[in-house]
């Protein structure tokens, strides 16, 4: 579905004669629209309320303004990732191409190549202004962009040290808006207002330790968050990766993520505001002394009343970026598209984290706004991906994507034409093993009801397969049930197909290799 100029050009406006566009028609004339990609860490769909409430006490309207870019354009419920984990995920985006091509595989060991081709470039070349404002997350330096700004690493929460164009720069505040006020900069004053512009504002919220705003700290004071069903997941009817992983919220978070211990980096002020909240309820938990299911009750609504808070912080953004555009003119001109880098569990099956192929780590939110394109208020279902993004960038600026992309433009889908050929069926790969949370890399095959999942270590090895028609929380693989046999049998053939058409290698290259701690990367 690579479609040249004049083609796009006929379809996304109307005002351009239908037919064969004369090859004269620049893509000036047709107006190419701004991009504003706005992005977020580890925000799970479930958390936004355009996709649900979690509150017992009925609809928290928890993100209003990513709502609006629900109720103002097309909402995604199928959105997966290649790989459920950030730097990974950033790489398939900038790239359109899953990890083996792109070489970026885990964030222990690998350094993103700069010097591959990346939309951002492509945009650059075809005259957009780019920019890149908050985490990245990618170790190299960022290339592509006319201006950027970033987060070491996977920075920190409040008083953030960035880089801006190579040079550090320290700044006072809390991240989310520190991130925000660059970017609104970068808009108003920043860059070439004659050409269209391509703005990434990538937060490094809601990720762990989920540290809110102290103006956020009380926000979801007394809430009880609805706990899910399987809070309390005893991990039967699935292996020994399930069943050996390190991210539950009974065993796995830490007091610095309970906020029974401060962060680092708050100056005097922030820490006596911070301490002036926590430390009370802090004395209470501690008094009560709670033990087993009520201790790990206790961790869940801590986690969720710190990591709501967190996101309250990330829709504000939004809706100041949102803003602007309208005062500035540029609503109507400009695609908003609002995602994460991957999905998020809120108590799933005892968890927080990421990494599986299963639901709630496989999907991402995805919002997209285009006025005059998207009609408002629309819902797509379709199978599409991070690795999609860059393909549909490139569509609406114009540009066509290179062959070697490995997703396809959305545009048709925005348009709410899904190509009769749209993919049914997607590959997953999962690598970072060993690392932070133990979980086996595997890979599988999703489509709308099945996942077919291999776990391929040399000791631990084994297939699953989970139908979540009947099984939509995914706690009983069906693997090798006579039942199945038929479905499993199509999707070991799709699995195969797939592996074969994206040039998946037979064995993990050696990129792929973790090395002990203190062992040169
Ligand atoms: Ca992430």
């Amino acid at each position: 579905m690579k479609w040249p100029v004049f083609c796009f050009l006929a379809i996304g406006f109307g005002a351009v004669s239908a037919g064969p566009a004369p090859m004269a028609l620049s893509a000036e004339a047709a107006q190419r629209p701004n991009i504003v990609f706005i992005f977020a860490d580890d925000h799970a769909y479930q958390a936004i309320s355009a996709y649900g409430a979690l509150s017992k006490q009925g609809a928290l309207n928890q993100t209003p303004n990513i709502d609006r870019l629900a109720r103002e354009g097309m909402r995604f419920d199928r959105c997966v990732v290649t790989n459920s984990i950030c730097g990974p995920s950033r790489a398939c985006i900038l790239t359109g191409k899953y990890s083996h091509i792109n070489g970026f595989y885990n964030n222990t060991n690998n350094r993103f190549d700069g010097s591959q081709i990346t939309f951002p470039k492509l945009l650059q070349a075809a005259g957009y202004q780019t920019a890149i404002v908050g985490k990245w997350h990618l170790v190299s330096e960022p290339t592509g962009f006319d201006y950027w700004e970033i987060l070491p690493g996977q920075g920190q929460y409040y008083n953030p040290p960035m880089i801006r164009d190579g040079k550090r720069v320290q700044h006072t505040g809390y991240t989310t808006e520190v991130i925000t006020e660059q970017a609104l900069a970068w808009l108003k004053d920043g860059r070439d207002q004659d050409k269209p512009f391509l703005l990434m504002c990538h937060h490094k919220a809601p990720h762990r330790e989920w540290e809110p705003n102290l103006k956020h700290l009380d926000k979801f004071e007394g809430h009880e968050f609805a706990e899910p069903e399987t809070l309390f997941d005893d991990y039967s009817g699935r292996g020994v990766a399930e069943r050996t992983q390190d991210m539950t919220i009974a065993r796995t978070m830490t007091d610095r993520d309970l906020k029974l211990v401060a962060p680092r980096a708050l100056t005097a002020d922030q820490r006596a505001k911070w301490d002036a909240y926590y430390d009370p309820r802090n004395e209470k938990f501690r008094a009560a002394k709670l033990t087993g299911r009520d201790l790990v009750r206790w961790k869940y609504q801590r986690y969720l009343h710190d990591y709501l808070a967190c996101i309250a912080s990330v829709d504000e953004s939004v809706g100041r970026l949102l803003d602007y555009l309208k005062q500035a003119g540029l609503e109507d001109n400009t695609l908003v598209v609002y995602s994460s880098d991957q999905g998020f569990y809120l108590g799933e099956h005892g968890w927080f984290d990421k990494r599986w192929i299963f639901e709630e780590s496989l999907r991402t939110p995805l919002l997209v706004r285009w006025p005059g394109v998207v009609k408002p208020g629309s819902v797509n279902g379709d199978l599409v991906s991070n690795l999609d993004f860059a393909e549909t960038f490139l569509e609406a600026a114009g540009v066509d994507a290179p062959q070697e992309m490995q997703g396809d433009s959305l545009g048709q889908i925005l348009r709410g034409q899904t190509p009769g050929d749209w993919r049914k069926s997607f590959y997953y790969h999962y690598y970072e093993y060993p690392g932070p949370h133990h979980v086996r890399r595997h890979y599988g095959v999703v489509t709308d009801r099945y996942k077919l999942v291999h776990f391929y270590e040399p000791d631990v090895n084994y297939w699953e397969l989970f139908d979540r028609q009947s099984d939509p929380q995914e706690l009983k693989s069906v693997y090798g049930q006579a039942d199945y046999a038929d479905a499993q049998k199509e999707l070991e053939h799709e699995l195969a197909r797939l592996r074969k058409e994206l040039k998946v290698p037979e064995v993990d290259p050696p990129e792929t290799v973790i090395k002990p701690r203190g062992q040169k990367k």
